[in-house]
């Protein structure tokens, strides 16, 4: 215990106490400075006081002893004079006193030894019979160095008690220093000194420290607790790095990669992993361009150069043999460490790639062998497609020649029963006529449908969009069925006209498909039922409906309703038809961007609807004003008619015959029907196409080269009826294009507007 006491006072007062002995001496300067300077305030005080007690007895002398000392002196009492002398001589630091008579000294006492003193000179003065004399004066001196020595002995002692005093404290404060603050802070010193963050768990400091509730922590405990957290970030730091480190020693052994750190000189300072039978040491110091062939080295040189000193990562690729000979390729790159922006280091890492490589060449010569199998297979692409293309072409000049096939004899039906109609017959015979050109109208309108879904097929149907005035699309097919509904005893709602919607669409494959709908609504009517139509907006599109009071169609039905030659049991009934109808106006309603759909129910009726584009802001197409065929304004007219068919010619020279002024002359073949028209110049010229020795376009080329046949208008009259032989025609400079089979009264409008107005283009179909 007492061993323990004489450490801790060698440890406070010897060991590497600097701090709490600087601390002692700083207080022994502060000290002995504030004692000088109270001290020497305090003698100051003193000697100041002592001189004004000096004083105090010189005027204590004056006022108290003068006026017997003065008697004592008048009668000469020596004795008397002598002893309050003597006893004035008592008061403090009075030195001598004397009493001069006449400028004699004639009493005095004590001696003057003093250097330093204070003389003061009192009058002796007396009343005598009226008068103040100055019988003498009494001198007094008074030692000022007594007063010195005195304060000289008081300094002595005050300086040695505050020596004394200073030095205890010193020493008192040096001791409760080690207690505080030094032993613990030593304490503090010799924990961190110990701090091994790798410690299993990071260890705290703890001081000692009063148990009672009384102690209040202070700045040791403070920074005790800021190093004991210190202590434990920094394990937990140390954990941190030590798994981080783990971590990346773990990557770059089991990466595949060869990472490689180099120095400036290209010296390797570690490498992660070596080829199979080096170890890391005979790699790492040596120098890189060592393990690469001769050729190579200047490449791996510069992109070392380049990367120190670019600050920037190259890249490469090489193949190199490893120990055993063995070739490998690899692509790398050397990229900068760079410290405060400076390169001190390059790491390399490089891969091996020739699996890669390998594949990569395996993929060339399977690219190089497919795209010859490419180029085969488009080939026989290129050829299948010609196939098909001409298949499509041989497809639709079938279909041309079809259509021209079917419309000859359609004109020589239809043109024959024309005439019998034209010719009064008997009522009998009306009627018959009149059923041949129902049943050839019925014929030709099959023929069309027909003809119209193989050139949708084959895609060759031409659909030209066009803003329209809906309204009128639909009057025209309402006039065109109106004779239909009246002969079936039926009523027409029309519900449109107020509405009047512009639609996008096709003129003439709109009133195709709404005379479908319109004749279906009559034909599947009932008696004296009704026949609605509504204009109506939907989602932005024009809803068209017809909605018939008939028979309705079962809802299992409805889905085969569009399908071609689908007529859902309407076979077995009277009603006629095709089942050609409907699934042509769904073809061109589609390829018109419309839409086309029916609700029905069996026995209520049924509503088709087409719904189109609106027509917002589109120019609307008028239709070409009608006008009424002329009369003809001249007595008498020569036609020269060239047609190869005997029907053909029979038809149209009965049809004329009914009129008088008109001359007709006919030629069979091309040549004839030139060289008639040289000879007769007939007023009009009517052509056939397919002439036997030429074509009707090699005849008008002719007619129009000749300056005297030039002007005189001619009218092809033909089988070939498909859209692009009209407008082939009308380009080709035909004035009028009329397809077979021909409505007589149209011809006869078009000769007789053409013998009016002379030439001008238009079709009549
Ligand atoms: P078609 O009338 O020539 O038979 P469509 O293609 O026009 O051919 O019609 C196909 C079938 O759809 C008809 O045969 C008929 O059974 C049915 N159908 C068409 N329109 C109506 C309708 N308005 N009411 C009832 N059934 C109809």
């Amino acid at each position: 215990m007492s061993g323990e006491r004489s450490g801790f006072l060698r440890e406070a007062l010897f060991n590497g106490n600097g701090v709490a002995k600087r601390l002692i001496v700083a207080l022994v300067l502060f000290s002995s400075v504030i004692t000088t300077l109270i001290t020497a305030i305090e003698l100051y005080t003193d000697y100041r006081h002592d001189l004004g007690q000096i004083d105090r007895s010189i005027e204590f002398i004056g006022k108290s002893y003068l006026p017997s000392l003065t008697d004592a002196v008048w009668v000469a009492d020596r004795l008397q004079v002598q002893t309050q002398l003597d006893g004035l001589l008592r008061l403090p630091d009075i030195e001598y006193i004397g009493i001069t008579v006449d400028g004699q000294t004639r009493w005095s006492t004590g001696k003057v030894v003093s250097q330093r003193k204070i003389t003061a000179d009192v009058p002796l003065v007396r009343e005598h019979r009226g008068q103040t004399l100055t019988i003498g004066a009494v001198q007094v001196v008074a030692s000022v160095d007594s007063v010195l020595a005195r304060l000289w002995d008081h300094l002595l002692v005050t300086l040695l008690s505050s020596a004394i005093k200073t030095l205890l404290v010193a020493g008192f404060m040096l001791l409760v220093f080690q207690y505080l603050v030094t032993r613990h802070l030593t304490h503090i010193a010799a924990f961190i000194r110990r701090i091994d963050p790798a410690a299993p768990r990071g260890e705290q400091v703890q001081l000692e420290r009063p148990t009672t509730g009384r102690w209040r922590p202070d700045i040791l405990d403070a920074v005790t607790s800021s190093i004991n957290g210190l202590s434990a970030s920094l394990h937990g730091a140390y954990e941190e790095l030590r798994q981080s480190d783990e971590r990346l020693r773990a990557l770059t052994r089991e990466t595949l990669a060869f990472i490689y750190e180099i120095d400036r000189d290209g010296r390797i300072l570690f490498a992660n992993r070596t080829y199979p039978g080096l170890s890391r040491e005979q790699v790492e110091g040596t120098l890189l361009i060592d393990w690469f062939p001769p050729e190579l080295r200047p490449q791996i040189e510069h992109a070392v150069a380049s990367a120190f000193d670019e600050a920037a990562a190259q890249r490469l690729e090489y193949t190199i043999a490893d120990p055993t000979g063995q070739t490998h390729a690899y692509i790398a790159a050397i990229t900068p460490i760079l410290r405060d922006g400076v390169a001190t280091s390059a790491a390399l890492t490089s891969l091996d790639i020739s699996a890669e490589k390998a594949a990569e060449q395996d993929i060339r010569d399977l690219n190089a062998s497919l795209e010859a199998r490419v180029s085969e297979r488009t080939a026989q692409l290129q050829l299948a497609v010609q196939r098909a293309e001409n298949a499509s072409r041989a497809k639709s000049e079938f279909l041309s020649r079809m259509s021209h096939e079917l419309r000859t004899p359609m004109n020589a039906i239809l043109g024959f029963a024309q005439i019998i109609e034209m010719s009064a017959p008997s009522p009998q015979q009306l009627k018959w006529a009149g059923e041949i050109r129902r049943a050839g109208d019925h014929l030709l309108q099959m023929i069309e449908d027909l003809l119209d879904l193989a050139r949708i097929e084959v895609g060759k149907i031409a659909i030209r969009i066009e803003a329209l005035d809906l309204e009128a699309i639909v009057a025209e097919s309402v006039a065109i069925v109106q004779p239909m509904i009246t002969a079936h005893g039926l009523r027409l709602v029309h519900g449109c006209g107020a509405f009047a919607p512009r639609v996008m669409a096709d003129r003439l494959r709109l009133r195709q498909v709404l005379l479908n709908l319109l004749s279906n609504a009559v034909k599947y009517n009932r008696e004296h039922g009704t026949i609605t139509l509504r204009c109506e907006e939907r989602g932005g599109r024009i809803r068209l409906s017809v909605a018939d009071t008939g028979i309705g169609i079962a809802p299992e039905k409805l889905a085969r309703l569009f399908q071609p030659f689908e007529r859902l049991g309407a076979e077995f009934g009277i009603v006629e038809g095709t089942g050609i109808g409907l699934a042509l106006s769904k073809q061109l309603a589609d390829l018109m961007g419309a839409t086309l759909g029916a609700d029905s129910s069996v026995g209520v009726g049924s509503v088709f609807w087409v719904e189109l584009p609106r027509a917002d802001g589109a120019v609307l197409q008028e239709d070409a004003p009608m006008v009424a065929p002329p009369a003809v304004a001249r007595l008498a007219f020569d036609v020269l008619y060239v047609e190869d068919k005997a029907s053909n010619i029979e038809v149209i020279a009965a049809f004329l015959a009914r009129h008088p002024n008109i001359r007709l002359r006919t030629a069979r073949d091309g040549v004839t029907g030139l060289v008639l028209a040289r000879e007769k110049r007939p007023d009009i010229v009517m052509l056939d196409i397919h002439l036997p020795d030429m074509s009707g376009y090699q005849v008008l080329q002719q007619l129009r080269a000749d300056p005297g046949l030039r002007d005189i208008p001619v009218l092809a009259l033909s089988a070939d009826a498909m859209l692009h032989d009209i407008q082939r025609g009308l380009a080709a400079g035909f004035d009028r294009y009329i397809a077979k089979p021909v409505d007589l009264n149209q011809l006869l409008g078009a000769v007789n507007t053409l013998l009016r107005d002379g030439r001008g283009l238009t079709s009549e179909r």
